[in-house]
């Protein structure tokens, strides 16, 4: 994911409206094909499922994608790959689009992998980013056979502080990819990656009052 602003004056919605924590694994593990069953379901049946890698410390992850969004404080999209059964980071990205408009943090991760590791085995992998990812971004992680997604941002938190995002959400990525059964675990470290977005929207705007006659800094 990794898009522009598409403008400064969209009104940001309280957190507390948007930490709503999304497991929606169902497809992989719980659900058949198609059945997207979101974390109150996931909940209700008992123990929430861990997905196709439980031992995976998903906050220590999603603190790697963090530090790789930092890189890039404008475009805070930040992935990291991780092998599901040695727990050890594999490949790193974040958002380069400057370089390139589909360097998205998850394909540069995904690129980085697919360079250095050309046996890669793509099902016993996580992605985790900062940022939901976006359908391209999600498509290339059905494509690649990636076996998990963890993201910390929403893309309906992103659209409200006027990031530009293609209004699909990637559990309709996971449900309309038939030759996969992808997990999907949303709102881990959530605020923390809001918060990188929530930054460089306040820089952006700084930017822009400083400055009114140049666009905001978007990539
Ligand atoms: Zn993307």
């Amino acid at each position: 994911m990794g898009m522009a602003f598409k403008g400064m004056n969209q009104h940001i919605m309280p957190e507390h409206q948007l930490g709503r924590r999304n497991f929606i694994g169902a497809v992989a593990v719980v659900g058949t094909a198609g059945t997207v069953l979101g974390a109150s379901a996931l909940m209700g049946a008992g123990a929430p499922n861990p997905g196709p890698f439980p031992r995976l410390n998903h906050a220590r992850f999603m603190r790697a994608a963090i530090e790789q969004a930092k890189k890039v404080s404008k475009m805070p999209f930040g992935a990291v790959i991780v092998d599901g059964t040695s727990a050890q980071i594999v490949a790193a990205g974040h958002n380069r689009s400057q370089e390139n408009p589909t360097f998205h943090g998850e394909m540069d991760a995904i690129n980085q992998c697919a360079a250095a590791r050309p046996q890669t085995d793509w099902p016993k992998l996580a992605l985790y980013t900062t940022a939901e990812p976006c359908p391209m971004c999600q498509s290339a992680i059905e494509w690649a056979g990636v076996a998990m997604t963890v993201y910390g941002t929403s893309i309906p938190f992103l659209q409200r502080l006027g990031w530009w995002q293609i209004d699909i959400r990637a559990h309709e990525v996971v449900r309309r990819t038939p030759f996969r059964r992808t997990a999907l675990l949303g709102g881990v470290l959530e605020q923390e990656c809001n918060a990188l977005f929530l930054v460089a929207l306040s820089r952006a705007q700084r930017a822009l009052t400083r400055n009114p006659k140049r666009r905001p800094e978007t990539s």
